[in-house]
C-alpha cells in the first residue's frame, strides 16, 4: 500500500513538473513570423531618418539623430526566480552599457505608459544618468523620486498638454491597462511615497495608463503599450506608424478582440503596425527575443489577430527584434 501511494506521488509530481515546463515555454517560435521580422521596412534607412530600436516589451528608443526620446525604460529583465522569490533593482553596468552603445546622453525624455516593473523599473537610473526628463503619472514619480532622480526632470502626465523636445512634439492620452490577471490586479493603485529599490515587483503598481502620440518632421506615431482603451479615445487621430500592445489579446473575448481592432487599425489606418509587447520579459536582451510563454498568453495567436487585420485593410506588418533598426521616414526636409 505504501509502495503504491509513493508511485502515485511521483506520478503526480511527475505530471505537475510537465505542466510547469510546458507552461514557461515559450508559446511559439518567432520564425513563423520571419517574413514581417525581415521586412523590407528594416534596415533600408534613407538617411535622415527618424530611427526606431526595440529592446523587448514596450521599450523603443526614437531618434533623429540629434536628440531621442525612450518609450519605457526596462532593459534589466530579471529572470523569473528572482523575480518571484527576490526584490528586484535596476543592472547599473547594463544600463551603463546601453548608454554607451546608443549614446544615450542625447536622451532628452522618457515616456512612460504605466508603472509596472516591466516598463518602469530603469527610467531612475536611466533618467539620473543621462539627465532626461521622465513624463509619467504620479506613481511613475514615485519610483523616479526613489530613485533619487531630481524634481525638475518630472514631467506630470497632462492630457493635450504637448512636450516639446527638439523636433519631438509629444502628448499623452489616457488610456485603459490589459485585463488583469492574479499577478497584475493593481489597476488604478498608485504609490504615495518614493519606492526605493531594491523592491519587490508588486511594489510597481500600475497608477494609471497611458498612450504617446509623438509627431516628428511630419511623420506621426502612436506607441499603445496595453491591451486595453479608453473607447474613442484616438478620435481625429492621425497616424503613420502605430506600435500596438497585442500582449494577451488572445485571452480576450471576442469582443473585446474586435473593439481593440476597430479602435486602433481600423479607425487610425496608419501606413505600416509593429506589435510590441509579445516577447518574454523574463528571459535577457543579450539572447534573441523570445515569444512569451504559454503562461502568459497564446502569442502566436495573439500576433496573427492582429496581422490578419492589418493585412485586410492594406497596413504593412513589422515585427521588430532586438537587433533590428526601423527607419520611420521624415516626411519634411
Ligand atoms: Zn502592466
Amino acid at each position: 500500500m505504501k509502495k503504491l501511494f509513493i508511485f502515485f506521488m511521483l506520478a503526480v509530481l511527475s505530471i505537475a513538473a510537465l505542466g510547469l515546463h510546458y507552461l514557461l515555454k515559450p508559446s511559439g517560435d518567432l520564425t513563423e513570423f520571419s517574413s514581417f521580422t525581415q521586412s523590407p521596412h528594416l534596415e533600408s534607412m534613407h538617411p535622415p531618418d527618424i530611427v526606431v530600436k526595440y529592446f523587448g516589451v514596450s521599450t523603443l528608443l526614437f531618434d533623429d539623430g540629434k536628440d531621442q526620446i525612450l518609450v519605457d525604460g526596462f532593459f534589466s529583465r530579471p529572470p523569473l526566480s528572482q523575480v518571484l522569490f527576490q526584490n528586484i533593482q535596476s543592472d547599473h553596468a547594463l544600463l551603463d552599457h546601453f548608454i554607451q552603445k546608443y549614446d544615450l546622453k542625447r536622451l532628452k525624455a522618457i515616456l512612460v505608459t504605466h508603472s509596472h516593473y516591466d516598463h518602469a523599473l530603469d527610467i531612475a537610473y536611466l533618467s539620473r544618468q543621462t539627465g532626461a526628463k521622465i513624463v509619467g503619472s504620479s506613481t511613475t514619480h514615485w519610483i523616479a523620486k526613489g530613485g533619487q532622480v531630481p524634481e525638475k526632470q518630472l514631467l506630470l502626465t497632462t492630457p493635450e498638454q504637448i512636450y516639446t523636445f527638439g523636433d519631438f512634439n509629444i502628448r499623452a492620452i489616457p488610456s485603459q491597462h490589459t485585463p488583469p490577471t492574479f499577478v497584475n490586479n493593481d489597476l488604478g493603485e498608485s504609490l504615495s511615497a518614493p519606492l526605493k529599490m531594491p523592491a519587490h515587483f508588486t511594489r510597481f503598481v500600475e497608477g494609471g495608463s497611458f498612450d504617446y502620440h509623438i509627431e516628428a518632421y511630419q511623420h506621426r506615431i502612436l506607441v499603445k503599450a496595453s491591451t486595453g482603451l479608453v473607447t474613442h479615445a484616438y478620435k481625429g487621430l492621425e497616424v503613420d506608424s502605430l506600435f500596438l500592445g497585442v500582449a494577451q489579446l488572445s485571452k480576450q473575448s471576442t469582443a473585446f478582440q474586435t473593439t481593440y481592432l476597430s479602435q486602433t487599425l481600423k479607425q487610425l489606418q496608419p501606413t505600416l503596425v509593429v506589435p510590441i509587447h509579445w516577447d518574454d520579459f523574463f528571459s535577457p536582451l543579450s539572447e534573441p527575443l523570445k515569444l512569451l510563454p504559454h503562461l502568459a498568453d497564446d502569442t502566436p495567436k495573439s500576433l496573427k489577430i492582429v496581422i490578419d487585420a492589418a493585412q485586410k485593410q492594406g497596413t504593412d506588418v513589422v515585427m521588430m527584434t532586438s537587433s533590428s533598426t526601423l527607419g520611420l521616414p521624415i516626411l519634411r526636409p
